[in-house]
């Protein structure tokens, strides 16, 4: 009897979540392959791995170690040589045909990816190269905010963390929530195209402050909401942690559809692997999602099969449609 009755509200959310997806957006669906690594499957094959490249202006250096990550997200960027400098580097990528970065980089003790010192160049980038820059700034101030505005950045990407245990036992920062609220009224604020992230099953595993973290994003103008996955790395202290179950991972994807039904959702590039990979691609189709990273093999003709129109980008999902 009870299984019975999950299973409809499940059924119903999903229903009503695909639906909310056909009332707000045409039927097409992304799917994202940025050259942060060689993808390929029978259905989706990288063209030009050179055109969205991210770099570390930090190299690997992090004063963080957050738990589930220790500096290893930033192990496949482009590390910043200093002394060649930001400028250099991009038009060096810009003539072997990159058309877009990702700047992003190490957090300070206090939470945010030392940018300030690059403004300057990030805004000859733009004005000399016409290359499109996406930043992932971790929380920010208000002078950053206004620097990044100035120097014409095309999007902000920043992690929000609902739960304040979270912040402080993963990322280990002596913040609250009202930080990372703070950050993106900061940005609002100079009407930055905000891009933010939700960890899901971000405390060890376990879904914390997700709900709250969709909150406090819905109060904001955002362009893009991006949902990943907590991916136990190897070499982390949450290396043998669960992932989050699929249901769970399902039914938040039908509350984010639900919850910011004109927004762009995408499932981004951070992601168990496996059957895990396979189940929740098919959730992020099935629940609405507008477009997923680096498809698991057979989503492109499971979204055929739905109706939906595959559209293939080389760029970051966070860049949007
Ligand atoms: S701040 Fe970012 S790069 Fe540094 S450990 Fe945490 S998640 Fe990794």
């Amino acid at each position: 009897m009870a299984g019975g009755i999950v299973s409809e509200q499940v059924e119903a959310l999903q229903a009503e979540a695909f639906a909310t997806r056909q009332a707000h957006f045409d039927n097409r669906i992304y799917f994202f392959a940025p050259g942060l690594k060689h993808f390929e499957t029978e259905e989706f094959r990288q063209q030009t791995p050179q055109a969205f490249r991210p770099i570390s202006l930090t190299g690997s250096a992090c004063a963080l170690q957050c738990e589930h990550c220790k500096s290893k997200i930033l192990e496949p960027m482009i590390p910043l040589d200093q002394k060649e400098g930001l400028l250099a580097l991009c038009r060096r990528l810009a003539e072997r045909g990159t058309r877009g970065v990702l700047i992003s980089g190490g957090s300070q003790p206090n939470g945010q990816v030392p940018l300030r010192k690059y403004l300057p160049e990030i805004s000859r980038v733009k004005q000399e190269l016409g290359l499109r820059v996406m930043v992932h700034c971790g929380v920010v101030d208000e002078d950053t905010a206004r620097g990044l505005r100035d120097a014409g950045v095309d999007g902000v990407m920043l992690d929000i963390i609902g739960a304040e245990e979270t912040i402080r036992q993963v990322y280990h920062l002596d913040l609250t929530p009202g930080d990372f609220e703070r950050s993106l009224a900061a940005l609002a604020r100079y009407g930055h195209s905000i891009r933010p992230h939700i960890i899901l099953g971000l405390h060890f595993g376990r879904f914390l402050g997700e709900e709250q973290a969709l909150e406090m994003i819905a109060r904001y103008p955002v362009d893009v909401l991006v949902l990943v996955i907590l991916t136990p790395l190897v070499g982390t202290p949450m290396q043998g942690v669960e992932p989050p179950a699929v249901e769970l991972i399902a039914n938040f994807f039908g509350q984010a559809r639900l919850r910011m039904p004109h927004t762009p959702i995408m499932l981004g590039c951070a992601r168990p692997l496996g059957d895990h990979k396979t189940a929740v691609d098919r959730a992020a189709i099935d629940y609405g999602l507008n477009g997923l990273a680096y498809p698991a093999e057979g989503m492109v003709r499971y979204a055929r099969n739905m109706g939906l129109e595959p559209v293939f980008r080389e760029n970051s999902c966070s860049c949007g449609f």
